[in-house]
C-alpha cells in the first residue's frame, strides 16, 4: 500500500509547542512542575472559565483524583455512561466501588435522563454520577442536573472529547461539581500524555493538586497522612499543551468543517444518519461518526474494511461497558422500557469516520466516495 495514511485523528503540531518545551530545557525545568504546569493551568481556566484547574498525568488520573474527593471506597455506588471508553469507569474499581453503567439516548448518544431516573428508583444513594460528552457532543445537562440535583449527588462531567464544545453558552466540563479534560494523542488538543482536573472550587483544584504529589504534609520529615498518587504533569508535556491550546479554536472548526462534509455529503443517502449534534450546544465535533439505517444490509465492519483498503483509518463506535467481560457483573439501566439498549444498538450499527483535520479535500472526496461504494450493491 503506497497511499498515504489517513488518519482517524492525529496529533496535529503547530511549532510554538516547541518553543514552550525548549524553555523548559533552556530553564531546566523538566520535572513534574514548574512555570509551564502552572500557566497551563491558568490559561485552561481562562479558556474554559471553570475556576480552576490541576494538571495531571492523564485524564483517567483525573477522575481518579474526583472519585477520591468525594471519598468513593468499597460498596459505594456511582452511576456512570455506558457508551463510552473503559477510562470512564475504571477508576470506580480502582476503589473498589460498584459502578451502575447508564444507558444511552437516541438524541445525543449520552447518558439518558429517563434511564438515570430509574437508577436512582433502583438505588436510591449512589454517591456520584459520571457523565460523558460522547464524541465532543454534549450530554442533556439541564435534565441531568436537574435530577442530580434533586438527589443531592455530585455530578462529574468526563469531558474528555468535549474540550472546546460549549453547552447553552458554557464549556463543557464546568457544569458538574468536578469536570476532567484528556490530552492523550489522539484528542482535540494533545500534550502526548495528560489530563485536567477542574471546578469552580478552589479547594478541589489544591487537594488534587495535593493527592497526585503524593499526599506530603507540610512537613520537613516526609510525612503522609493519606494515601499519594504520582499522577502530576511535568513541565515538558504541559509546555507541549500551551502550544496546542493556542489553537484549539482552530483544531474545532476543522473537525466542525470535516463534520459539515460528511453530512453534506451523505444527505441524500436514507442508509447514512451522522452522530447527532445537542442543537443546544456548540460540539467540538472531535470525531464525526455514523450509523448505517436498520434493515440495511451493509455492516459497520464492511465500511471499515473499504476504508481500510484506501489506508484510512476509522474505528468501530465504543463498545458499550455493560457489554465488557470485565464490567459484566455489574448493573446496566436501559433506556428503553422494553429492557433494549440504545448504546448497543449505536454499537451495532455506527462506526467512527476518520476525522483528521489535517485531511485535504483529495482525501475527504476519496473517503466520502469509498463509503458510498459500500452501499451500492
Ligand atoms: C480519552 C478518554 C478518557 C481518558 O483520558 P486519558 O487521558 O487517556 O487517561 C476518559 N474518558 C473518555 C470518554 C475518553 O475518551
Amino acid at each position: 500500500m503506497d497511499r498515504k495514511r489517513i488518519y482517524l485523528s492525529s496529533p496535529t503540531m503547530h511549532g510554538e509547542e516547541q518553543e514552550y518545551v525548549k524553555e523548559a530545557f533552556d530553564t531546566n525545568w523538566v520535572a513534574p512542575l514548574g512555570p509551564n504546569v502552572n500557566a497551563f493551568e491558568k490559561e485552561i481556566a481562562a479558556y474554559t472559565d471553570c475556576g480552576h484547574a490541576a494538571a495531571l498525568s492523564s485524564g483517567t488520573a483525573a477522575i481518579h483524583l474526583a472519585l477520591k474527593l468525594l471519598d468513593i471506597k468499597q460498596g459505594d455506588v456511582v452511576f456512570v455512561s455506558d457508551l463510552t471508553f473503559s477510562a470512564s469507569c475504571n477508576p470506580i474499581i480502582y476503589e473498589n466501588a460498584s459502578p451502575v453503567f447508564i444507558d444511552a439516548e437516541p438524541d445525543t448518544w449520552n447518558m439518558s435522563p429517563e434511564a438515570l431516573k430509574k437508577a436512582f428508583e433502583k438505588y436510591p444513594s449512589p454517591k456520584a454520577v459520571i457523565c460523558v460528552h460522547l464524541y465532543g457532543t454534549p450530554a442533556k445537562l439541564k435534565e441531568i442536573m436537574e435530577i442530580c440535583g434533586e438527589h443531592g449527588v455530585p455530578l462529574i462531567e468526563d469531558a474528555a472529547e468535549s474540550l472546546g464544545s460549549t453547552y447553552q453558552g458554557k464549556h463543557t466540563g464546568t457544569f458538574g461539581k468536578y469536570g476532567i479534560y484528556s490530552f492523550n494523542g489522539n484528542k482535540i488538543i494533545t500534550t502526548s500524555g495528560g489530563g485536567m482536573f477542574v471546578s469552580a472550587e478552589e479547594e478541589a483544584a489544591k487537594k488534587v493538586t495535593f493527592y497526585a504529589t503524593q499526599s506530603r504534609d507540610p512537613a520537613r520529615h516526609y510525612q503522609h497522612s493519606r494515601i499519594g498518587y504520582n499522577y502530576r504533569m511535568s513541565n515538558v508535556t504541559a509546555g507541549i499543551g500551551r502550544g496546542q491550546l493556542l489553537h484549539l479554536e482552530e483544531h474545532k472548526a476543522g473537525k466542525k468543517e470535516i463534520y459539515r462534509q460528511y453530512q453534506e455529503a451523505f444527505a441524500d443517502m436514507p442508509e447514512i444518519t451522522m452522530n447527532p449534534l445537542n442543537p443546544e450546544s456548540d460540539a467540538n465535533c472531535w470525531l464525526s461518526c455514523m450509523t448505517i439505517g436498520e434493515g440495511c444490509a451493509v455492516t459497520p465492519d464492511e465500511v471499515m474494511d473499504a476504508l481500510e483498503g484506501i489506508n484510512a483509518e476509522s474505528r468501530p463506535i465504543w463498545k458499550p461497558m455493560h457489554l465488557q467481560p470485565f464490567f459484566a457483573a455489574y448493573d446496566f439501566i436501559a433506556h428503553n422500557e422494553d429492557g433494549s439498549s440504545v448504546g448497543e444498538d449505536i454499537f451495532n450499527r455506527g462506526l467512527c469516520l476518520p476525522s483528521d483535520i489535517k485531511n485535504t479535500d483529495e482525501d475527504m472526496e476519496l473517503i466520502i466516495r469509498t463509503v458510498r461504494e459500500c452501499f451500492k450493491k
